[in-house]
């Protein structure tokens, strides 16, 4: 009757471990959560957000998709920033992608993957924008790169919707980090300053930020 076992098994193990050393996490945990940051990284199971940020039950919020996209028209991840900077009212929202990603790696490939070319296509148009570029690396490079370009422009879509300028309008704190993670050495890298206001007053690399990513996704 019972199946996974081993994993409910864990679990009990888990829960008795934490209530030894603190008998009252989990009756505080259960009244409410204050969640300091909002994580949107890739589903990829190698990239856990609350173990490799060393983060407890309770401290971070997360949205995790194929890929890290925030796509304007994804009432998911939009639900998802909404409760977390309106209810929650976190102080940072860390987008993290991480080196290898299949996703990006599909969206560079010439063949049909199935519906999941359809998710990918706003990172297809991003590669056509980069081409020069990422044609002139190796395969893996080009995709790695790919991997931080994409994470830049999500960081971006983040900045530019409504919750986010709206928040910032406000006076609200909030600031937006585009990390990225090796899976080879689990290490997280920081690819840009973090965006503390919107865009059209600054911008995270330098460049004018309305058509960097066209026909954003
Ligand atoms: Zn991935």
């Amino acid at each position: 009757m019972h199946t996974l076992i081993h994993l409910l098994d864990n679990n009990k193990v888990w829960s008795n471990a934490i209530n030894a050393s603190d008998p009252e996490f989990f009756r505080k945990l259960a009244e409410q959560q204050h969640p300091e940051y909002l994580w949107i990284g890739c589903s990829d199971s190698r990239v856990p957000a609350n173990q490799i940020t060393g983060l407890a039950p309770g401290e971070i919020f997360v949205h995790r998709n194929v890929a890290n996209i925030v796509a304007e028209t994804d009432f998911n991840v939009l639900t998802v920033i909404q409760y977390a900077v309106d209810v929650l009212k976190v102080r940072h929202i860390i987008i993290c992608g991480h080196y290898g990603c299949g996703g990006v790696q599909a969206a560079l490939e010439n063949f049909r993957h199935g519906m999941i070319d359809n998710w990918l296509a706003g990172i297809r148009s991003l590669s056509r924008l980069h081409r020069k570029e990422l044609d002139a690396l190796p395969p893996d490079a080009a995709v790695d790169r790919l991997c931080e370009l994409n994470v830049l422009a999500q960081a971006r879509h983040v900045a530019r919707t409504t919750i986010l300028e709206d928040a910032w309008e406000r006076g609200q704190l909030i600031s937006i980090h585009s990390w990225i993670y090796r899976l080879e050495t689990g290490i997280i890298t920081p690819l840009a300053p973090c965006m503390q206001k919107p865009l059209h007053f600054s911008t995270i690399d330098g460049r004018p930020p309305a058509d960097d990513f066209p026909d954003s996704h």
